[in-house]
């Protein structure tokens, strides 16, 4: 791992940077290249914009490891809202979760209830729930809750992601309960016993994991799988391979909101299932310096938004 990227992950947990970041004018105009507004009804505009377009999307309020059972109540009567309002504007808009916004760390039980109120909740306005993984402390307890509820519910989809060692192992699991999977790279630092370090290996891993799920997704499945990422070497290998084995719509590709915007429109434009995953909400920071950690060329962004504008 390069150390600018090492020291964007480490910046995106310090509470006295984030601090001084949010105090500066200049950085709620560079956030916004990523994150169109703090509330639910600006992310679900552009959800409409980019519909209009032909690109479906998923929005997540962001936020992670909740301090009280509350927090996680005020989050789990968020997203019943969220699924009311997406339906209600006619939008192909799914929903996005990390386990911990649902109170993952303090209460499992509570976390499961109010996973299963939303998964019942989405499957009445006949829309899905994405569970999101966060860091691999955290991936046990996410499989359990999830294939927990799977079980009785089909509307749900996992991320798992390429870069863990287990990964391929998590993938033939959800596979085997017909499960939809959402496959990233992996945005999290992680020691090397857990995670890969090398880009290489972390991208041939990629495909051929996704290579796996697609073929298994051709087959049929309720829920497209999403190849999210935007390599787009990656992306053009795995149409490749698709079109050779009459694959070409098994998958969606997925990315972020303001990321390759011109490859998400070329995409949808060739009729390739697009899907953009759009962030909104106050809690933006930490999530933030996960995207310049990926980029770090984007600090340069950052720094024309403090001295230009
Ligand atoms: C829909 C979606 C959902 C996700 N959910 C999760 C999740 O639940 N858990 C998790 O750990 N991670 C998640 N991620 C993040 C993911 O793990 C990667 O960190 C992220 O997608 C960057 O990796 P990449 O596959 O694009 O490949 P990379 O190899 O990082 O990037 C490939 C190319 O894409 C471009 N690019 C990538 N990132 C950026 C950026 N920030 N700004 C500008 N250009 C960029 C660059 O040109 C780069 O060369 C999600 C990503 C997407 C798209």
């Amino acid at each position: 791992m390069g150390i600018a990227r090492s020291i964007l992950l480490w910046g995106s947990q310090n509470r006295w940077i984030e601090n001084q970041f949010r105090r500066r004018r200049f950085a709620r105009y560079a956030v916004s290249r990523f994150i169109p507004g703090e509330d639910i009804d600006s992310a679900l505009a552009e959800a409409k914009k980019l519909g209009r377009r032909n690109i479906s999307t998923v929005v997540t309020q962001l936020g992670e490891n909740l301090t009280s059972m509350d927090e996680a109540d005020q989050v789990a009567a968020h997203y019943i809202d969220v699924l009311d309002k997406t339906d209600d504007l006619g939008l192909n808009c799914h929903i996005s979760i990390k386990p911990t916004q649902l109170g993952l760390d303090l209460d499992k039980k509570q976390t499961a209830k109010h996973l299963e109120a939303l998964v019942v909740h989405a499957a009445s306005r006949n829309n899905v729930i994405w569970v999101d993984m966060e860091a691999s402390k955290y991936v046990d307890a996410t499989l359990d809750l999830y294939c927990q509820l799977r079980e009785r519910h089909e509307n749900m989809g996992l991320c798992l992601q390429a870069y863990l060692h287990r990964t391929p192992q998590d993938v033939d699991r959800l596979l085997a309960m017909g499960s939809a999977i959402r496959l990233v790279k992996g945005a999290y630092r992680e020691p090397p016993n857990v995670a890969m370090a090398r880009k290489r290996d972390v991208d041939d891993a990629f495909v051929r994991l996704a290579t796996t799920i697609a073929g298994q997704a051709a087959r049929g499945t309720a829920i497209k799988p999403g190849i999210a990422t935007h390599d787009m070497t990656i992306i053009a290998e795995l149409r490749r391979i698709a079109a050779d084995r009459h694959w070409e719509n098994a998958f969606e590709v997925q990315m972020l909101y303001g990321i390759r915007r011109a490859e998400q429109l070329r995409h949808a434009e060739a009729g390739v299932p697009t899907r953009v995953l759009i962030s909104y909400g106050p809690a933006w920071f930490a999530w933030y310096m996960r995207r310049l950690a990926e980029r770090p060329a984007n600090m340069g962004f950052v720094l024309r938004a403090m001295f230009w504008r």
